[in-house]
């Protein structure tokens, strides 16, 4: 038989040796170079929903604070290695990743000896590849790689965007929000012009809302005149339960299933597969 004479032997001899041809993840990237905004809240509930809604989602902490690895109940002083160590090309990241016993969900940690990466990876090779090279061999394994980034426009979010498909930028609902979403954007196009054209802004994603502030209404109408179809149709308001779910290690569907950040976070994922 010859085997590659063409593209249906080809398929066939696939299904035959029992290797499906498989789909790559998509990966959303979680940026916002302000702190304190419910990116890592947003990523770890992000996950959490994708997860219960069956997709096989990889987190990748890539803040050195390790908030989304501690989210997940995962003790940041792992021995298997962390996100730094696969930065540096110590540890691939197949050998760093942990599962979890949260459904679905697998994820790469960080901790605070990421802070030294953002030194050593000045002088090193393709280093605004290092994060998507490292992650294109376990990219069949999942279905979405969600990414967070620390505070900063640093190596480590320029990193995260340059292997991502979309963005996300979780952002609050004040006047300066608006002037680093602006400077944001300016990097984001440098990026994709440099390095990665295919990034695209998935959303804006408004955390913390109270819809009887006059300001948060004020900055939504100010938003929307910018990026309009960008922005979430659900945002998140303030809820407790979300505040204190990671010091129990769990994303809120975990701590409770019936909270309203909860629910939310489920609309939210619902809205991220429609764009992504
Ligand atoms: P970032 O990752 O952008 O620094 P976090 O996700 O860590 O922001 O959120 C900052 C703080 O606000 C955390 O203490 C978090 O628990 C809290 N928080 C985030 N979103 C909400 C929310 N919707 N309701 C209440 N607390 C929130
Ligand atoms: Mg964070």
């Amino acid at each position: 038989m010859k085997l590659f004479a063409d593209g249906g032997t080809l398929i066939t001899v696939f299904f035959r040796e029992g290797i499906t041809p498989m789909a790559n993840a998509k990966i959303v990237t979680f940026a916002n170079q302000k702190g304190g905004v419910g990116k890592s809240t947003s990523v770890v509930n992000i996950a959490a929903s994708l997860g219960v809604l069956g997709r096989r989602v990889l987190v990748v902490d890539v803040d050195p604070q390790g908030n989304t690895t501690s989210g997940f109940g995962i003790s940041k002083k792992t021995s298997a290695g962390t996100i730094y160590d696969v930065l540096i090309g110590r540890t691939d990241a197949a050998d760093a990743i942990q599962t979890t016993e949260f459904e679905n969900i697998s994820v790469l940690p960080a901790n605070i000896s990421l802070a030294g990466a953002e030194f050593e990876l000045v002088m090193a090779d393709n280093r605004e590849s290092r994060l998507k090279n490292a992650l294109e061999p376990v990219m069949p394994d999942y279905d979405y790689i969600l990414i967070d980034c620390p505070p900063s426009l640093g190596i480590l979010t320029i990193n995260a965007l340059v292997a991502a498909d979309g963005l996300v930028v979780p952002m609050q609902c004040e006047y300066y929000s608006l002037e680093g979403l602006s400077q944001l954007m300016l990097s984001v196009k440098q990026i994709k012009k440099r390095y990665n054209p295919k990034l695209q802004l998935a959303g804006i994603l408004i955390t913390m809302y109270n819809g009887r502030l006059n300001l948060s209404t004020q900055v939504m109408d100010e938003l929307k005149k910018y990026y309009a179809g960008k922005i979430f149709n659900t945002a998140i308001s303030r809820n407790v339960k979300l505040s204190e779910a990671p010091s129990f290690g769990q994303p809120v569907w975990y701590y409770d299933r019936f909270s309203k950040g909860a629910a939310l976070y489920h609309e939210v994922a619902k809205e991220l597969m429609q764009k992504i």
